[in-house]
Order: C-alpha cells, then sequence, then structure tokens
C-alpha cells in the first residue's frame, strides 16, 4: 500500500475549529446483551400495532427503489385532521431530534466568530430550562449560537411567576426558546396555564417539546394554534413504539413550518417510516391501551421504590427520576448493570443523586424491584 502523503500534518487542522471543539450528544448505550433489562432510553416496552408490522412488510418489495413522498404528504394530512389544523401547520423530521436542529437553523442567526461571547444579542441565544433534554445545548454549539440555559427550582419545578416577570433569568428576546413538557429528565409536568404565560412573555420562537406528553394529564397544542410563535413537537418515538423509524413532526404557523421546508433536505423522512406512522394513526386505541399500562405501572413502581426509602419524583412521563437510599446514585447504577438491568445516570450538577428509570413492563419492574431488595436493605430505625 502507498504511504498517505501529509505534507502538511494532521489532517484534523481540516475540521472548522467549532466543529473540533464541540462535545457531542451522548446517547444512552444499546448493548446487545441477551436477558438485559433495557430501562435507560425511554423507549416503549410494548411492540407497534400489529397493523404496523403488516403494513411496513407489505411495503419492502420493489418499490424500495422508488424515492418517498417528499413532504409526507398523506402523513400530514392524517395529522393535521387528528389536531384540527391544516396540513400547512405541520413539517415531518426523521426523528424530532432533526426538527429540532432544523429550528435552531432557521430561528438563531449563529455568531460571526463562532465564539461565545457573553454579551452576544439576543439573536444568536438558544434558550432551556435546566436540567432538560441535553441535545439543546449541543444544537446550539454546532450551529455557533449562544446557550442560555434558565435554572429549574431544586426540585425541577418552574421558577415563580414573578422571575419570570423581573426576567431575573430569562431572556424574554432569546431567538429561539425550547420547553421540554412533560420535562425530561425530571418526569414532571407543566400547566398549560403556566406554559401560556410564560409563551406570552417571548418574543423569540418557543418550542414545546412534548415528546412524553400521551403519558401526561394535559397537552399543550391548543398554544401553538392559538400564539403565531409557538411550535409543538412531537414523536412517534416513545408513545408510539416507533424509535427504529425516526418519525416527528411540528405544528405551528404555517409561515415558520414553511422556513423550516425550505431549508430541510429533500426526502427528509424515509417511506417505511412514513407509512409506519400513517398506520400508526390507524390505530391509535391500541396505543391508548399501552399509554393506560404504562401509567398503571408507574404508579405502581413509584409506590414500590418510595416503600423501599426511595425518594421519587413526581411523573407525567414513562420514566421516574428517582433518588436511591444508601450508596451514591452511580454506584445504583453500577450494581445493576452487573446485574444486567440498565438505567440512566448523569453527571449533570442537581442531578448525580438520582437515576432515571424507564417504565417497562411489569414483568421487567418485578425484576428490578427483587434486584434492589436484594442491593440494599433499609435499616429497621429509618
Ligand atoms: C426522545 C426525545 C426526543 C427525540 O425523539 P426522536 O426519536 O428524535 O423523535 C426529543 N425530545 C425529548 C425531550 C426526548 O426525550
Amino acid at each position: 500500500m502507498p504511504k498517505p502523503s501529509q505534507p502538511n500534518g494532521s489532517p484534523t487542522r481540516l475540521v472548522r475549529p467549532l466543529v473540533r471543539r464541540l462535545h457531542a450528544y451522548v446517547p444512552g448505550e444499546q448493548p446487545k446483551v441477551k436477558g438485559l433489562v433495557k430501562l435507560n432510553t425511554n423507549e416503549n416496552p410494548y411492540p407497534p400495532s400489529p397493523k404496523v408490522l403488516s403494513a411496513v412488510a407489505a411495503a419492502v418489495d420493489g418499490r424500495l427503489r422508488l424515492y418517498p413522498d417528499p413532504t409526507a404528504h398523506p402523513l400530514r394530512e392524517q395529522l393535521a385532521r387528528l389536531h384540527g389544523c391544516s396540513p400547512d401547520h405541520l413539517i415531518i423530521g426523521n426523528g424530532s431530534d432533526e426538527l429540532l436542529a432544523l429550528g435552531v437553523r432557521a430561528f438563531v442567526e449563529p455568531q460571526p466568530s463562532g465564539g461565545n461571547l457573553p454579551k452576544a444579542p439576543s439573536r444568536h441565544r438558544v434558550q432551556y430550562f435546566s436540567p432538560s433534554y441535553s441535545l439543546y445545548p449541543v444544537l446550539a454549539e454546532t450551529h455557533g449560537a449562544i446557550i442560555h440555559p434558565v435554572p429549574l427550582m431544586e426540585d425541577f419545578s418552574l421558577p415563580p411567576v414573578s422571575d419570570l416577570r423581573s426576567g431575573r433569568r430569562w431572556d424574554f428576546k432569546a431567538a429561539l426558546t425550547f420547553i421540554t413538557t412533560p420535562n425530561a429528565p425530571s418526569g414532571r409536568g407543566f400547566p398549560t396555564r403556566d406554559l401560556d404565560s410564560l409563551c406570552a412573555a417571548m418574543k423569540g420562537v418557543v418550542v414545546l417539546d412534548e415528546a412524553y406528553v400521551d403519558f401526561a394529564e394535559e397537552n399543550a397544542l391548543e398554544l401553538c394554534l392559538r400564539h403565531p410563535h409557538v411550535i409543538v413537537s412531537r414523536t412517534f418515538s416513545k408513545a408510539y413504539s416507533l424509535c427504529f423509524q425516526r418519525v416527528g413532526y411540528w405544528v405551528g404557523h404555517p409561515e415558520l413550518i414553511a422556513a423550516l421546508h425550505r431549508i430541510r433536505d429533500s426526502y427528509n423522512v424515509n417511506g417505511l417510516g412514513q407509512l409506519a406512522a400513517q398506520a400508526t394513526l390507524g390505530d391509535l386505541p391500541y396505543y391508548r391501551r399501552n399509554f393506560r399500562k404504562v401509567i398503571a405501572t408507574r404508579t405502581r413502581l413509584a409506590r414500590e421504590l418510595t416503600g423501599l426509602g426511595w425518594q421519587v419524583l413526581p411523573s407525567q412521563t414513562n420514566f421516574l427520576l428517582a433518588r436511591p437510599p444508601g450508596p451514591p446514585a452511580r454506584q445504583w447504577l453500577e450494581a445493576l448493570r452487573d446485574r444486567k438491568i440498565l438505567v440512566r445516570w448523569f453527571s449533570t450538577p442537581g442531578l448525580e443523586a438520582f437515576l432515571r428509570i424507564t417504565i417497562g413492563t411489569d414483568q421487567e419492574m418485578d425484576t428490578l424491584l427483587t434486584t434492589v431488595r436484594s442491593l440494599f436493605r433499609p435499616t429497621p430505625d429509618r
């Protein structure tokens, strides 16, 4: 083999300085170990509806040579009927993650230097709660935007409205604000009433990321139909058991949605994903039964862990954030991992004492509880 020529040193120098400095998003691990109880990435424990599986199987033929519908029009029509809006209010993404990235690119002006100037104007800013979805800062920094995290209260609830009025923590003019609701990784839901006042105070675009909303008591869809600067983000991944297919969507004012269509890839959503999402909407009662099952299991797990001395936060999602008793959470993570149970631990300040546990099947929760009991016994006087 010829020796590669390297006249000017390492090729790393060919990468943009901003990209060289970036920290990539760290997803939960996906090991292929037999008998693993996987409670680390908030996947749904129940399979997609049989109708979805047969729709996908039936489409796997010579048609794979064709490009899919470029705007996912049939799926957008179905979603428009479901949400009482028009297809112009909708864009489908390769997972909602793609749309989050498109939103940053469409609404936030990157800094000319790509650096992080402390006094930079709001048009360069991406605002979000801390802690919330850890992808937001990655997307902002990739774009050369400025991150503006707004700390939640210690119990992960919203800062008081007085704070909001004074603007002590908020940048009302931030180009883009991401609000995860219900929030991750806390699991807490935010009342639509409070979100409404928050949205009303913001001058830039507000994205309500409702990835977990089907497990919650309320949703804020009405806000994106009422406020022209508010967008609601949904996904088929979590509640609709379709992570593998990568389909998410945004609902918002047609002019904002048109801006996103302008910058997306021509065929951003794969054909099988579109079909699977369409078949999903054709069998919603199946999924609603699963939501009820997940919620019932969540209630039981919260009760049982509380009985074992864990501090469990109230959850409106398909996971629990819980603080184990005794040894540090990180040690629990490893002890559970040794026993083939995967949960998630975050090194983020304020979260180190907690584990995030995805709600699995009742059987998986029994395995978890049996293991937890065997690992640590609270002392009798606790
Ligand atoms: C999982 C998740 C998403 C992304 O889901 P996709 O699979 O990309 O649709 C977005 N936001 C939050 C808060 C999530 O937890």
